[in-house]
């Protein structure tokens, strides 16, 4: 037995007197060699391993745990030769049964006196219970851990400084900040400072402390760039055993899609009403031009759509052009300023300004509204911007001279280009169109304020030309029906008259229908009359002072019975028999006819006659009666000066016969009635010639005009229908063959 065995073997002796007393406690406590041979253990370990024995050759990892190699439970001698001692958890399977156990096993190395390593004297103890809650709890931790690691919220804790002591991967995205950077800083750098100012801490604090949590609470962060942050902020008090707080746990959700969600509702909400009460403003009025400067004044006024100008196109349906209407705006700043102050001064909503303001034409809105009257642009130039936002029905921003998405465009007009009549190359351009019809173009503009057009505004100038678009279709619409009313009122103004008219031409025709009646009472004795007074006439001798009475009664007779004739005429026109029939000589019978009175009455006929062809489609005796009425009155109606102009002139399809005396003339009031039958001036007229002379000239398919001058003379004008010689298939002799 050498050196070295025997510190083994003295260990053995003592381990074997040890055993004696504790050798039974739950101790695995075991002694191997440098070849891991198990040279000695206790009770405890022989009873769990029976057939394990001492000192056999197997190493003590393969006796006990049937492991191939060097176990954890066993550390190189080598790793042992600097240490004291190992300690390490140890997992392994008993013999006995399959259950796992856990041992926490204490390598102690066994030197010699040269301090070299032996053996190794190993004592474990089984904790499996412990460990196996351990593992669990590991598991658990492990779970949570990656719960908030994957959590989009951020979740960190705080201590009860507000140190940040740990920082997951959602805070990380939300604020900016790897967790390198916050660890160990105060959270105040992710609150805003107006925040901190306003005593949102001490807020924070005092709730804590009140009920030990915050839930909810919705507020702003920042974040690394100092980009503001919706967030919606919960934070918890953590406790240790004893109740006293050891920190807080915080959780943050990032709302800000959802407050500008909110936000863009509640600006919609804002620009609806504004809407509303644009309507309301709009519904005041059907008056077009009202409208037109409503609309121009809610676009740039304060509470309107804060544009600084805006101008006006409307199509000029003539000149088929996009034509600059009206305009409103300040031309320079100062003005701006003044304008802007002094509405600001004064009047309070919208509906107030619209109300009391108007487009100064004469004043400070006329430099631009001759600007915009210079705007002028052919539909046909459809690639222009305003004719293309008409026709596309469409929107365009136009930002330094250039519109996104519009393909080809131009900004060409009569006379020069858009941004030079406007002073501006920035611009916003939106269509006033309805469902019907294409109105306009608005334009607007922050010449003077430089400021940029936003996407909401563009949205808003959108909405609100629509409603224009349709305030101006309803005044056009109210103009339209009022212009209706009025023809309406005309129609029937003159339906009252041809009513009144009509009563007069029945009052007429009865009068005429009781007047052919008497006449034809009248005539049978009328005639008998005539007959024996012509008898006696004749009866009596040549010198009889009776002769004289029978003449007279003669004269008489036949007076009246052309009256008769008359009345009787007009109750029961003849119908015209048409033939071919030389005008000129129906004019020569009527002269040759009246040519004793035309002498008495020392009358100078002048004859114009400048047709050469004067044959008319009439009846020969019908015509001869007109020429002989007008003639008589022209005769009766010449008092001292007397000259009778007959003029013919050829004229399409017709002769014209103009009858033209020197007489008094016709009063501008008797013009309507010179026509009525029994109508007449004169004591002892019957007004009964023209009325047959225009019954006869209508039959005659033509027409008759009386011009008149009082004191100066009457012209009449006839117009009858040319002959027309019949040509074969022509429309009138087939007409005739049919009858
Ligand atoms: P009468 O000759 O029997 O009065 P007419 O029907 O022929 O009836 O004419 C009606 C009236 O028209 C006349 O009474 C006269 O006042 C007016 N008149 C017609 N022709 C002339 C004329 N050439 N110049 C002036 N007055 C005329
Ligand atoms: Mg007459």
């Amino acid at each position: 037995m050498n050196n070295k065995s025997t510190i083994l073997d003295h260990l053995v002796q003592i381990l074997d007197i040890l055993n004696n007393f504790i050798g039974n406690y739950p101790i695995y406590i075991y002694l191997i060699d440098k070849n891991y041979n198990l040279i000695w253990f206790n009770n405890y370990l022989a009873d769990k391993f029976p057939g394990v024995q001492r000192g056999n050759d197997t190493p003590c990892y393969k006796a006990l745990w049937g492991f191939e190699e060097l176990c954890k439970d066993c550390p190189s001698f080598d790793k042992l030769e600097h240490m004291q001692s190992c300690h390490e958890i140890f997992e392994g399977k008993l013999p006995d049964s399959q259950t796992q156990v856990y041992l926490d096993v204490i390598s102690l190395p066994v030197r010699d006196e040269e301090s070299i390593v032996e053996g190794i004297l190993k004592i474990g103890v089984d904790v499996t219970e412990n460990e196996k809650e351990q593992r669990a709890l590991r598991e658990k931790e492990k779970l949570f851990v990656s719960i908030i690691d994957t959590s989009a919220d951020a979740i960190f804790l705080l201590d009860n400084e507000d140190r940040i002591l740990s920082w997951n991967k959602g805070a990380e995205d939300i604020f900016g900040y790897g967790a390198e950077e916050v660890i160990g800083k105060s959270n105040v750098i992710l609150i805003p400072n107006e925040l901190i100012e306003l005593g949102e801490l001490y807020y924070i604090k005092q709730e804590l402390e009140k009920r030990g949590f915050i839930r909810r609470y919705e507020t702003q962060r920042i974040d690394k760039y100092g980009q503001l942050i919706y967030v919606d902020l919960t934070r918890t008090v953590i406790r240790n055993e004893n109740g006293d707080s050891i920190g807080s746990s915080v959780i943050i959700k990032d709302i800000t899609s959802r407050k500008e969600l909110e936000f863009e509702l509640r600006r919609t909400i804002m620009e609806l009403s504004k809407l509303n009460e644009l309507d309301e403003i709009f519904y005041t009025t059907y008056i077009l031009d009202d409208i037109l400067q409503m609309i121009l004044i809610s676009i740039t006024a304060g509470e309107g759509l804060r544009f600084n100008r805006a101008f006006l196109f409307l199509i000029d349906e003539k000149k088929e052009k996009l034509q600059g209407y009206l305009a409103i705006g300040p031309t320079n700043e100062f003005e701006a300023h003044q304008i802007w102050s002094s509405l600001q001064d004064h009047f309070r909503s919208l509906k107030d300004i619209v109300k009391q303001f108007q487009i100064n034409l004469q004043g400070s809105d006329q430099k631009i509204n001759e600007i915009v009257k210079q705007v002028q642009v052919p539909l046909t130039n459809s690639q222009n911007v305003l004719v293309k936002a008409l026709k596309g029905r469409r929107a365009y921003n136009v930002r330094h001279g250039r519109v996104l998405d519009a393909g080809e465009y131009n900004f060409n007009m009569d006379g020069g280009d858009l941004f030079q009549v406007l002073g501006t190359n920035n611009f916003l351009v939106v269509p006033l169109v309805t469902k019907k019809e294409h109105i306009g173009v608005i334009l607007a503009d922050n010449k003077i304020t430089q400021k940029d057009i936003t996407e909401e505004e563009i949205e808003s100038l959108k909405l609100f030309a629509n409603q224009a678009s349709m305030a101006i279709e309803n005044a056009r619409l109210y103009k339209n029906l009022e212009d209706r009313i009025q023809e309406l009122q005309q129609a029937y103004q003159r339906l009252e008259e041809n009513s009144e008219r009509l009563v007069k031409a029945e009052r007429l025709a009865a009068i005429g229908e009781m007047s052919a009646k008497v006449a034809h009472e009248i005539r049978n004795p009328l005639v008998s009359i005539g007959g024996f007074s012509r008898l006696l006439e004749k009866k009596l001798p040549s010198n009889s002072d009776l002769k004289n009475y029978t003449s007279i009664i003669s004269s008489q007779v036949a007076n009246l019975e052309s009256i008769l004739n008359n009345i009787l005429s007009i109750a029961n026109p003849k119908k015209p028999e048409r033939r071919k029939v030389d005008i000129h000589q129906v004019i020569h019978q009527v002269l040759m006819m009246m040519d004793d009175v035309i002498h008495k009455r020392d009358v100078e006929v002048v004859l114009q006659f400048r047709c050469s062809e004067s044959t008319v489609w009439g009846d020969e005796k019908l015509l001869f009666q007109v020429l002989l009425n007008l003639v008589k009155n022209a005769i009766e109606a010449m008092l001292t000066k007397r000259v009778l102009t007959f003029t013919t002139l050829c004229e399409d399809q017709y002769i014209r016969i103009f009858i033209q005396d020197s007489g008094h003339g016709i009063p501008q009031e008797h013009l309507q009635k010179i026509y009525d039958p029994f109508f007449t001036t004169k004591a002892d007229g019957t007004g009964l010639g023209l009325a047959i002379v225009r019954q006869i000239v209508l039959d005659h398919k033509g027409f008759i005009e009386v011009e008149s001058v009082e004191g100066e003379g009457t012209t009449v004008r006839l117009s009858i229908p040319r002959y027309v010689e019949p040509v074969e298939n022509s429309e009138e002799t087939q007409e005739k063959g049919k009858q």
